[in-house]
């Protein structure tokens, strides 16, 4: 059962039509402090999901619309 719970968060987020085709994002998850991820066990947390458009590491003040 490796990769934890956070991956039906991961799906959930990418089937959320929120990406667009073409592009590069990361995906990044904040585990809680206590989580078994970080003794090599299965993440047992339940972590903050973030999908991050690979161009905002780039240039962060393009105007995407990226607010809610
Ligand atoms: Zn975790």
């Amino acid at each position: 059962m490796m990769g934890g719970n956070y991956l039906l968060d991961v799906m959930r987020l990418i089937g959320s039509g929120r990406l667009e085709p073409g592009k590069t994002y990361r995906v990044d998850v904040y585990h809680d402090d206590w989580c078994a991820v970080y003794r090599h066990l299965p993440c047992d947390c339940h972590p903050d999901v973030c999908l991050v458009p690979a161009e905002d590491a780039k240039a962060p003040a393009e105007g995407t619309g990226a607010g809610e």
